[in-house]
């Protein structure tokens, strides 16, 4: 067969059409994408001719390219995949690891109707944002509670309920910037207020405060410095003394916590990361932080606090820009309720936090055991430092283990490149020239195909 006769035999589309494997791929992909990549195949098959790539089988050449096409072109982009970064809170592996109670019960709520903005007691229409409040206010100790998109939107509506048009007051050691361009001074712009810097970098007094508060503050707002950290001749002002000075002039204070630890971290040696329970008890007015970072929860900005504010921030019209969906408002509950029952266990952010690293080592003694004898030659158990990420304390790390995988003759970086490419992708940390997998980052089930990725690694 030479070119010519090859470029006859391709057939017509109307004739590709009325194959029975194209019927067979219709039925799995539909009509519209079939037709999309049958046509993509035929051109295929042409550049193949035209280059002097004459197929055997033109048939099964077009649908085989079809299939291929098919399934790269439906790939969901948003892929899961196993962090062996050992950083709890990755913001870019999609932050917090999701509960299985929280799981289920966002697979009840969201596979029926539910009651949204529905009243049950008076059969009519409701209010969404109530949902959440009462558990949050049991949990956190406080009068009222609110959820928002994620806490860059929440700090975005209570500056702009308490402050639009008007100042906020804010230590010069707090105007930060956080991962992915949240910057105070932006959203103290978009927000329609007017910053007023106190103090300096390094030291901010009561008196600044004191002298900057006057007719025009709107608020006072409290940054938690998350993702830095300024260290030696310092001095920020205690968040209960700069409570009374707020309720003395009568203005609005509130506190962006980042963060949202719920727990003392003393035990596991990290110092400086405050609880939101210390803003509540402090007097902080209004406390907002994340979801999705020590919360362990689904992305949301967290507002609690008093409810004369809260009430405020309800009739600001704006909140309905930032409103959560039904599934947000599902998880949260359920979120709570693992917490208000002490069965913080189950909340696979806090499991990853507290594993002991002679259980990390057992693990990865057993998952060695599972390798090829190939496999087991390159790897190495290592000990190292995890890190809570997220922007909490960035530089305290947590005692950790992991597999060093060195297989003979791969540069790390293309090492890394094939562990990306693998599915699910793995995601590792190089440290001083070798690459890593964090046990603390990569729980019980995750192994066994793990094992899969490590040892093809090694046939290569
Ligand atoms: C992470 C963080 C934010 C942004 O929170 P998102 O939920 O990502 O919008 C804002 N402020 C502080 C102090 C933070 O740590």
């Amino acid at each position: 067969m030479n070119k010519n006769e090859a470029f006859r035999n391709i057939p017509k589309m109307d004739a590709v059409l009325n194959w029975p494997e194209t019927k067979t791929l219709e039925a799995e992909f539909g009509r519209f994408l079939v037709k999309e990549a049958l046509t993509d195949a035929v051109k295929q098959l042409r550049n193949e001719i035209q280059r002097g790539n004459l197929p055997e089988d033109i048939r099964k050449m077009l649908i085989d390219s079809a299939g291929n096409f098919l399934i790269r072109q439906l790939e969901p982009s948003l892929k899961r995949v196993i962090n062996g970064t050992g950083i709890i809170i990755h913001t870019n592996l999609g932050r917090a690891v999701l509960a299985q109670p929280v799981l289920s019960h966002l697979t009840e709520i969201g596979s029926g109707y539910n009651c949204l903005e529905y009243d049950l007691d008076r059969g009519g229409r409701g209010h969404r944002d109530i949902h959440a409040e009462r558990l949050m206010a049991k949990f956190f100790g406080v009068e009222s509670a609110c959820v928002v998109n994620n806490n860059a939107a929440a700090v975005l509506l209570i500056i702009n309920t308490f402050a639009a048009g008007r100042e906020v007051v804010v230590s010069r050691g707090e105007l930060i910037e956080i991962g992915g361009s949240f910057r105070i001074p932006e959203i103290m712009k978009k927000a329609g207020a007017k910053l007023v810097e106190v103090g300096t970098t390094n030291k901010t007094h009561l008196r600044d405060y004191e002298n900057a508060i006057g007719p025009e503050t709107g608020l006072v707002l409290k940054v938690h410095p998350s993702n830095y950290r300024i260290s030696g001749f310092t001095e920020s002002v205690d968040a209960s003394r700069l409570a009374s000075i707020c309720a003395e002039r009568g203005v609005p204070f509130a506190e962006d916590m980042g963060s949202g630890n719920v727990y003392d971290l003393n035990i596991l040696g990290i110092q400086g990361e405050p609880r939101v329970s210390d803003s509540v008890n402090s007097g902080v007015n209004l406390i907002s932080f994340s979801g999705d970072k020590l919360f362990g929860g689904v992305q949301g900005g967290i507002i609690i606090g008093r409810k004369k504010l809260l009430d405020k921030i309800r009739a600001n019209h704006l909140l309905r820009a930032l409103r959560v969906d039904k599934l947000v408002y599902a998880a949260l509950e359920q979120q709570l309720i693992l917490y208000l029952t002490g069965r913080v266990d189950e909340i696979p952010t806090w499991r990853m936090l507290f594993e002991p690293v002679s259980e990390l080592k057992k693990r990865i003694s057993e998952f060695l055991k599972s390798l090829t004898k190939k496999a087991v030659n390159g790897c190495e158990i290592v000990e190292t430092q995890a890190k809570i990420g997220g922007g909490t304390t960035p530089e305290q790390g947590i005692a950790s283990a992991a597999l060093a995988v060195s297989p003979p003759g791969l540069s790390l970086d293309s090492l890394s490149e094939h562990f990306r490419s693998m599915t699910p992708p793995v995601i590792g940390r190089i440290h001083e020239n070798r690459f890593l997998l964090d046990f603390r980052t990569i729980p019980e089930n995750d192994l066994s195909i793990l094992k899969h990725h490590v040892n093809r690694i090694f046939e290569l």
